[in-house]
């Protein structure tokens, strides 16, 4: 998972990407970067790190130019280190380049071995930078037409943009796994993975940029470059379950309401008899609101949350993950005590986390401790773009529900169905037809490439 964030024609190109990525950093906090191009000369800043902290009013102001792209990242391919922050920049025969991208090639592995085969030599251990190489070594002299010839030899999942001179890029996989919309702001165009970044700068959202679409943002407007054929769609629904902000579009869904309904959903398959029903924060909180008005058991805040502690999954390091949990919540003795509480949370991916806050719910005084989870049981990894662990870590991968509930120590434990899940983004199209559910049904809209399933991606 990443975010990406660009935009053109503006003279504070850098700063309102700084703040764009502000709005994308739960998208992605271990390194952030920007990408600057003025008078034909690329500049970019990349650091390990929050938004906040990477970007100093003096890192920005070396990034002159009225266009600028940006990228936050959270590692699926390669390690977490600088080498792999992004944007990656180029000088090629075609210009300078700098490319941000979003997603997860599945035959990243194989195009980078034969681009080492042919002598290309690589900086980073991220498949992005293979997109980079295939442009810079393609015959096609026009940056634009390369980067088609790249794309077309890309299979997965890949919501990129391009900064070149005169132009960004903002391109989407034909299956269109992750998000990618196209703004204005005044004479601007502007570009996002999420709906977020736009209202934070007083942008107005256009559309999508539409699965395997390629398009670019110029000083007189749109224009459509490329569209490649797109049999089918597999929009990633872990976007509206955890990933995406609440506050944005995605998909022509907005993701605060769709968890609402994911959560009322629950509230009519697993009802049970309660006093309260309290969020995990904040990845259950809307969910809950739904499950609460549907189920007409009152909605607490019982858990709080310190903001000061990042979204403890997302550090790569097991044992920050096992301090987190503690530190990151505490309990309202006087929500929980002597209740029968309902405990909402979006997934349950490990299990570790919701064991702890069982756990901690009773020793608060509360008589029993409902589970609900606003998602299907999470069984298998995820190769385009999330940083699901391999199916052996998650906890659904092998035990039933009721092994699941006597681990977490739980009174009961609902799943939200499949069906369930789906019925709620639907908008009048058939969404078993539009959505990527594989790490709760094994269906993987694209095949993984023999190499890549067993260096990075590990078994199913
Ligand atoms: P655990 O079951 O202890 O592994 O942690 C599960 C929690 O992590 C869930 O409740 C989610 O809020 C969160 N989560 C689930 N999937 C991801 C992911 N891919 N990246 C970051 N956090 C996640």
């Amino acid at each position: 998972m990443c975010g990406v964030f660009g935009i053109t024609n503006h003279k504070d190109a850098a700063n309102l990407t700084y703040l764009g990525l502000y709005a994308l950093q739960h998208r992605g906090q271990e390194s952030a970067g920007i990408a600057t191009i003025a008078s034909g000369q690329m500049y970019s800043e990349r650091e390990m790190g929050h938004v906040a902290d990477v970007f100093t009013q003096e890192r920005l102001s070396r990034l002159p130019g009225y266009s600028a792209i940006g990228h936050v990242r959270y590692s699926t391919t390669g390690g977490s280190m600088l080498c792999n922050a992004q944007p990656i920049v180029a000088l090629t025969s075609k210009g300078p380049v700098a490319l941000a991208h979003n997603g997860n090639l599945v035959n990243g592995s194989d195009l980078r071995q034969q681009l080492e085969a042919e002598g290309a030599i690589f900086n980073s251990m991220s498949d992005t930078e293979a997109i980079v190489h295939l442009i810079a070594r393609s015959r096609e002299r026009d940056v634009e037409r390369a980067l088609i010839e790249a794309l077309g030899q890309c299979r997965g999942a890949y919501s990129a943009i391009v900064l070149t001179p005169g132009r960004i890029f903002a391109a989407r996989d034909t299956w269109g796994f992750r998000p990618l919309v196209l703004g204005r702001l005044g004479q601007s165009l502007v570009v996002s993975s999420e709906t977020c970044a736009f209202d934070l700068i007083g942008a107005d959202c256009i559309r999508e940029v539409r699965p395997g679409e390629v398009v670019a943002l110029e000083a007189d407007g749109l224009r459509q470059v490329h569209q490649f054929p797109s049999e089918r769609q597999a929009r990633c629904i872990f976007e509206h379950v955890y990933f995406a902000r609440p506050d944005s579009e995605i998909f022509g869904n907005n993701v605060a309401e769709t968890r609402e309904r994911f959560g009322a959903q629950l509230a009519r398959e697993h009802p049970v008899d309660a006093d309260v029903v309290i969020p995990v924060p904040d990845s259950g909180v809307f969910a809950a609101i739904g499950y609460a008005r549907e189920s007409k058991i009152p909605f607490e805040f019982g858990l709080v949350r310190n903001h000061y502690v990042g979204r403890t999954f997302i550090e790569p390091k097991q044992t920050i993950r096992n301090f987190g949990v503690k530190v990151k919540l505490n309990p309202v003795r006087k929500i929980i005590e002597g209740k029968r509480v309902v405990l909402i949370d979006d997934s349950i991916v490990r299990g570790t986390t919701s064991k702890k806050i069982v756990r901690m719910l009773k020793q608060f005084g509360a008589k029993e401790v409902h589970m609900r989870i606003s998602s299907p049981p999470t069984t298998g990894s995820c190769y385009y773009g999330i940083d699901t662990p391999q199916r052996r870590d998650l906890i659904a991968g092998s035990q039933s529900v009721e092994d699941i509930r006597q681990f977490i120590e739980a009174d009961s434990l609902g799943y939200l169905s499949e069906e369930g899940m789906l019925n709620a983004v639907r908008n009048g199209d058939d969404p078993h037809q539009l959505y990527c559910t594989a790490c709760f049904s094994g269906k993987y809209p694209v095949v993984r490439e023999e190499t890549q399933a067993t260096t990075e991606v590990g078994t199913e």
